[in-house]
């Protein structure tokens, strides 16, 4: 097949990451490609919630990220032609007993420490806060500053805005190769339809990543991370902003120090309690974290626990119908952080593995690859986020 197009970029992927990179390239006068296998959104930026939260992170460099991406929210959704239906809400974090309460206080000063506006709520102002919460939850940890957003449309507003300032976005065909020159460096992609010629490409592909990896020979470790969820129906008004449970972040950071009281199921599947109100007055309930491979089917036992949690935590819904489920593939790194990197391969560049935060995560991870391969100084340090961090061993 013979080259027929060409750009100075070639993201490979159509989520929130792909097109907030292309996004940014584009408004740093790059001309870019972006190469989609399927639909824009049709990976896990399509399966998952809009969630931008620092709350629930590792207090450091991770709870900073975070920060720093959702700061750029509403700059970012004036920007666009789409309404991304960015919220600034707050999220809450209820506390199931006092071992959990002492935890989460020294989690919050952590978080405090890093200049986050987190703080505890005794359990009247839980009680007052969310009134349908089960009368045993001792308290609660919350912050103003947590937002949500659509991801869908948030995608697909960056693509249009890319679009805009001159990006190509080639959908309904994937990469298939890409092919290096005699010096080792990025010479063109292939996909299905084409051939592009172009000395830079960023693997944006999620929970994909690995296999483009391995078109230049590189290993990258990416886990998928199955993760369900249940939408209501329409109904009152149950929460009003998105509640989870502390024992979420055991669930996600696999601790082993503490030991929820659920059954054994909610362990096996890694289920904990989020719970996520919408503008259409229904509401989302999640979610399970599980290693099953490329698996993006729904279980009924999954589903089934997953229910039992959520009414734990709001006993009021469990008359309330369940209208759809759907799951989507976290892309996990062994460390929980995304790899935002160049890489040995000189040309290729890998933004992916943001594991259940590349929605909040996905406008930093536009901005620092636009920096790097504009040579502009990146806004954070990009250290912590190298794929060469994993070289040494470090693997799960
Ligand atoms: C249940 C659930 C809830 C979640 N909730 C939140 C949340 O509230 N907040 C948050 O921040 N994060 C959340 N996440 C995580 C978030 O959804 C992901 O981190 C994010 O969507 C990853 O985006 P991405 O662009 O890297 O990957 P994807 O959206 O998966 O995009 C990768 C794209 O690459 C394409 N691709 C693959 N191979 C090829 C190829 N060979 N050629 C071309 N294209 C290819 C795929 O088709 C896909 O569209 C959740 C995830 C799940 C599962």
């Amino acid at each position: 097949m013979m080259p027929n197009r060409s750009a100075d970029v070639v993201v490979i992927g159509g989520g929130v990451v792909g097109t907030a990179i292309a996004y940014f390239l584009v408004r740093n006068n790059m001309d870019v490609i972006l190469v989609e296998k399927g639909a824009i959104t049709a990976g896990t930026s399509g399966r998952c919630e809009g969630d931008v939260l620092v709350c629930d992170k590792m207090p450091g460099f991770d709870s900073r990220l975070n920060k720093f991406s959702q700061d750029l929210f509403p700059e970012i959704a004036n920007e666009l032609d789409y309404d991304i239906s960015w919220t600034r809400k707050g999220s809450l974090l209820a506390i199931e007993n006092e071992e959990e309460l002492e935890k989460a206080k020294k989690f919050c000063s952590q978080l405090n420490a890093e200049g986050l506006p987190v703080r505890i709520l005794d359990k009247y102002e839980i009680h007052e806060d969310e009134p349908h919460l089960a009368p045993d939850i001792v308290g609660g940890m919350e912050t103003d500053c947590d937002g949500s957003l659509n991801p869908m449309a948030l995608a697909y507003g960056l693509v249009h805005g890319a679009k805009k300032l001159g990006a190509k976005v080639l959908t309904y065909r994937a990469v298939t190769d890409i092919r290096l020159d005699a010096d080792g460096c990025i010479e063109r992609v292939v996909t299905e339809k084409e051939e592009i010629l172009s000395k830079r490409v960023v693997n944006a592909a999620g929970a994909w990543a690995p296999e483009i990896g391995k078109l230049v020979g590189l290993d990258i470790p990416i886990k998928p991370r199955q993760g369900q969820m249940l939408v209501a129906e329409r109904t009152f008004p149950v929460a009003r902003r998105k509640v989870m449970e502390f024992g979420y972040m055991m669930a996600k950071f696999e601790s082993s120090d503490y030991t929820r009281d659920v059954t054994p199921e909610m362990e096996k599947y890694g289920i904990a309690l989020v719970f996520e109100p919408t503008e259409a007055t229904n509401f989302l309930i999640g979610s399970s974290r599980r290693f099953v491979g490329m698996d993006t089917s729904c279980h009924l036992d999954v589903l089934r626990a997953m229910a039992q949690r959520a009414i734990r935590f709001f006993p009021v819904i469990k008359d309330i119908k369940i209208i759809r489920s759907y799951a989507g593939l976290r892309p996990f790194t062994p460390d929980h952080l995304p790899i935002i990197s160049e890489t040995e391969v000189p040309g290729f560049y890998v933004a992916a593995g943001h594991e259940g935060d590349g929605i909040g995560l996905s406008l930093i991870t536009g901005k620092l690859i636009s920096q790097m391969i504009c040579g502009e100084q990146p806004s954070i340090t990009i250290e912590p986020l190298k794929l060469s961090r994993f070289k040494d061993g470090y693997r799960q």
